[in-house]
């Protein structure tokens, strides 16, 4: 069915594969006529995970079990045989599926897809790296069995560090698959230019970590479909809880879900969330059906970027308050970049929710607290705009450097998404390693500071930056006298 011999069905094969069509139905009209009801907080506190499943298999446990085996016995060479063929749903060995990754997988791919009659698919991985490279992998396949055929794609050039060497160096150094860096997404003649016969895919990174690229997901989308291409976005930055590009068209989303999924720091993962019926010029009929299943069956089965099924649970269990965080840490971080857009020692501010941003109408139209309609506390949709944030301290790299070392209370790391405030400087960390060039052309000068706003009191964080600003003044005194 999926790539192998054809498969010859004995009669017990056939009473499996009943058995479990009548639970595919089961657990299908469970997810239309139950779940896809519920509001965002619900999915994400219980996802498909029910008490009656709890109860029938599970010894009533609350918590999704964590399932450590490597992999899954069979009743009989009937049932294992339909199971290996993909047959009857099966997670027959850890690297291929696992039930505490399908549990993780069924919550991002309804919280994905929530607000849209979108019908979605996750696929876990290893990191967010992970998920980029099982994201973009299959659509760079030679189409007509031709060696040299040339192929190409889009993407932001505002994206993480990691993004960009995968795609620049991995892809494009190494494999001569060109990356057509997009230089101001918000302006779509300049995709449109970029597209030819040998595009496979856009990929926009929004809000871009760290430089809060945006752009018209709608409009981008659009443009790609028009030319039979897929959109990919990476919403890390954004989670669910403040933008779902399936809902605005995209085709595919990928997560690293380490980030504000994982608020905690209780390690690294990430996920492939995509629409059932994508857009792609790949003549691949599994693909394009249901791409995240068709990544996790074969691709992935060959590659073996799976998630381990413990950080499929940690992760899980962070998710369950995600609208809430988000909401906090969006409103902590608003009030940090509103305080360093007026000290003396910031030269500059980029935070999307600042009205004076350049991107901050489009990112408006898109940055919404999912169900802040419902809230008691709102009842009404309000903007919220992440807890990433980053400024330029006046006075160049070195300054920048002493400022940074004078935190106190912000931890210095190369994390962000954390429950704890954390600063980074990318051009010393995350972006270091793609040299001057790369930094210019991603826009990261050399006194930027990338600060992620966790969930302290605000007072406390402005507080501390407050203290490590005056520390750099006084060092110029000094250097002055
Ligand atoms: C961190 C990050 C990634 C990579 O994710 P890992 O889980 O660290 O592999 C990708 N995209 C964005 C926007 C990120 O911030």
């Amino acid at each position: 069915m999926y790539g192998g011999d054809e498969v010859h069905i004995t009669p017990g094969m056939q009473r499996y594969i009943d058995q479990n069509n009548e639970y595919l139905a089961r657990r299908d009209r469970y997810v239309r006529e139950v779940v896809k009801k519920w509001k965002f907080d619900t999915i994400a506190v219980h996802g498909l995970y029910s008490v009656q499943e709890s109860l029938d298999d599970y010894q009533g446990a609350i918590i999704e079990p964590m399932f450590l085996s490597s992999s899954q016995a069979y009743r009989d060479s009937d049932e294992m045989a339909a199971a290996l063929a993909y047959l009857i749903p099966t997670w027959c060995y850890s690297r291929i599926a696992n039930p505490s990754t399908y549990y993780y997988e069924w919550a991002l791919a309804l919280l994905e897809a929530y607000g849209s009659d979108a019908e979605t698919s996750c696929c876990s991985t290893s990191s967010g790296m992970a998920a980029i490279m099982t994201a973009v992998q299959p659509f760079l396949v030679h189409r007509f069995h031709h060696k040299h055929e040339p192929r190409n794609f889009l993407a932001t050039a505002q994206c993480y560090g990691g993004t960009f060497q995968q795609f620049n160096v991995r892809l494009m150094e190494e494999r001569d698959i060109e990356c057509r860096w997009i230089q101001d997404p918000t302006n779509i003649d300049e995709w449109a230019s970029r597209i030819d016969k040998n595009t496979r895919f856009l990929y926009g990174e929004l809000p871009s970590n760290p430089g809060q690229g945006f752009f018209d997901v709608q409009a981008v989308a659009d443009l790609a479909h028009s030319h039979n291409l897929p959109l990919i976005c990476d919403t890390t930055v954004a989670t669910p809880a403040l933008l779902r590009p399936i809902c605005h068209g995209a085709d595919i989303v990928v997560q690293s879900a380490t980030k504000s999924l994982t608020t905690s720091g209780f390690g690294v993962c990430g996920a492939v969330i995509a629409r059932r019926g994508i857009v792609t010029s790949i003549d691949n009929e599994f693909l394009k059906k249901d791409f995240a299943l068709y990544i996790k069956y074969l691709p992935n089965r060959d590659y073996g970027p799976n998630l381990h099924p413990m950080q499929a649970i940690l992760t899980l269990n962070d998710m369950r308050t995600l609208r809430s965080k988000m909401d906090l840490m969006s409103r902590n971080t608003m009030k940090v970049a509103q305080f360093l857009s007026t000290h003396p020692q910031v030269e500059s501010v980029q935070y999307l929710g600042l009205p004076e941003h350049p991107l901050h109408e489009l990112a408006s139209k898109y940055l919404w607290l999912v169900d802040a309609e419902y809230d008691e506390q709102y009842g009404r949709p309000v903007n919220r705009y992440g807890h990433l944030m980053s400024f330029c301290v006046r006075g160049g790299a070195e300054r920048t450097r002493k400022f940074f070392d004078g935190l106190q209370r912000v931890w210095r790391a190369t994390d962000l998404g954390r429950i704890k405030s954390v600063a980074t400087i990318p051009a010393i960390s995350t972006h270091q390693q793609q040299g001057e060039a790369g930094r210019k052309l991603a826009n990261i000068p050399g006194n930027l500071v990338r600060l992620c706003v966790g969930g302290e009191h605000p007072d406390d964080i402005i507080a501390d930056l407050d203290q490590a600003l005056r520390k750099v003044k006084t060092g110029v005194a000094v250097a002055v006298s």
